[in-house]
């Protein structure tokens, strides 16, 4: 190992704390973490100089690849021009530009673009536009949240409370908001709908769920089901949003249009963080007249000018690279290949997929899970790394989720990277 890998490490272990880590086996002195240092395309290097093929998208993030010279480059204009001006009481260029291109671009009837930072807080935004907006349109009884059993929506207080995976927000439940859970839309009818506010979904498949689709037609029955009762529709579409899975946006497949829409990981084409919360008219509205009625939320680098100068060179690569007519070809050859790789493996119980999201889960031949002690699908993926392949799984799910730029060969690759790794680390 390099002198400076190794100070990196042990300045890491000595020093750093890891998100959904426990730090007794991260620094652990058997564990020796990869140090990412550069990116290109599809592919990251660590500082060891070993070159890896990036198949979690950079933890869902990436859209056309590392170090794509016409993102890194409109930041870099935009560092030269200003890296930061407030949004409290200022108006930027690129924020302008982006809060038009996002109206355009959106689902007709979303209209009005709320920026923040990260995922979790697109959720906050969300939650707390549909509070105040019942508060100021007179139905301040409606408080209420619902949000489906194994979602998730981040991890700051407010988004945490629609959590459903127990694992990650049992111990906070009582301080959050109350949130309702229920598994499928007919289990809505047993709640008290008058007292919602909103109901909020992953659309199409929940990620962190081990990359589990729902029912064809599922979104559009919600939709339903809340437009009959007055109650809000919040999508989640922080994972799907930005052609992940086959359309710009999720919910244009079952063609649901959300009372709110979240968008984050995929907004700056994974470069630098940023959020958008858009919504429709008719909520603004209810924020208009006076400072009381305003939306007293915000935060430091709101609408920053570097994460918005991002965001607009991805959705210029969108079109100037006609991305999103380019997926059907590799979203067929994913399924193809995915089916070709493990349909015959004892070993993969099942194989999921959403447009260019793939979960490959593993279990003894019989059916019967592993056991989490033996942490076969973490075992796995670290087994993958020794043919080149980085990922994460979700428990013993396998996830392939790699930048939409990727080739068709580069998805063979990296699935028989994945299978080669099966083979050593279970016979
Ligand atoms: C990642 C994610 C979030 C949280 O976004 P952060 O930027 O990590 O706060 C919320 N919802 C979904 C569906 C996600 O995948």
């Amino acid at each position: 190992m390099r002198g400076d890998t190794r100070q990196w490490i042990e300045s890491d272990k000595s020093c750093a704390w890891h998100p959904f880590t426990p730090q007794d086996s991260w620094t652990d002195p058997s564990h020796e973490p990869l140090v990412l240092v550069k990116g290109e395309g599809v592919w990251l290097w660590d500082s060891e100089g070993r070159k890896y093929l990036d198949g979690n998208a950079s933890i869902w993030t990436n859209i056309h690849g590392h170090g794509h010279p016409h993102v890194t480059g409109a930041i870099k204009a935009q560092l030269d021009e200003v890296a930061h001006t407030s949004y409290l009481g200022f108006a930027n260029p690129r924020a302008s530009e982006l809060a038009e291109r996002l109206v355009g671009l959106s689902p007709d009837g979303l209209d009005r673009v709320f920026f923040s930072d990260n995922g979790s807080t697109a959720i906050e935004v969300a939650m707390k536009m549909a509070v105040q907006y019942r508060l100021q349109t007179g139905e301040p009884e409606r408080t209420g949240f619902v949000a489906f059993t194994n979602a998730y929506h981040g991890d700051t207080m407010g988004a945490a409370s629609l959590g459903g995976v127990s694992r990650f927000f049992e111990r906070f439940r009582g301080l959050g908001v109350t949130a309702d859970f229920v598994r499928s839309v007919a289990e809505l009818d047993a709640l008290d709908a008058d007292g919602m506010a909103a109901v909020v979904i992953e659309p199409l498949i929940q990620g962190v769920n081990e990359m589990r689709p729902w029912p064809a037609g599922m979104l559009g029955e919600l939709r339903a089901w809340c437009d009959a009762r007055g109650v809000h529709l919040i999508l989640d579409e922080v994972m799907t949003g930005f052609g992940r899975t086959g359309t710009m946006f999720a919910c244009e497949q079952e063609s649901v249009v959300p009372d709110f829409l979240c968008l984050a990981k995929g907004l700056t084409a994974g470069y630098v963080p940023m959020a958008a919360t858009l919504t429709r008219e008719e909520i603004y509205d209810a924020f208009r007249g006076g400072p009381e009625n305003a939306f007293y939320y915000g935060h430091s680098f709101t609408a920053n000018p570097v994460g918005c100068a991002a965001a607009l060179a991805n959705l210029e690569l969108f079109e100037r690279d006609e991305v999103l007519s380019g997926l059907p070809a590799k979203i067929t050859h994913l399924k193809n290949s995915l089916a070709a790789h493990f349909s015959g493996n004892p070993w993969v119980h099942e194989v999921r997929q959403c447009g260019m999201i793939a979960g490959i889960e593993l279990r003894h031949p019989d059916g019967v899970g592993f056991s989490p002690d033996e942490r076969v699908g973490e075992r796995v993926s670290i087994a993958a790394r020794g043919h080149g392949m980085l990922s994460r799984p979700i428990r013993d799910t396998l996830v392939f989720l790699p930048p939409l730029s990727i080739a068709l060969e580069e998805i063979e690759w990296g699935l028989e990277a994945f299978s080669k790794a099966i083979g050593e680390v279970l016979g």
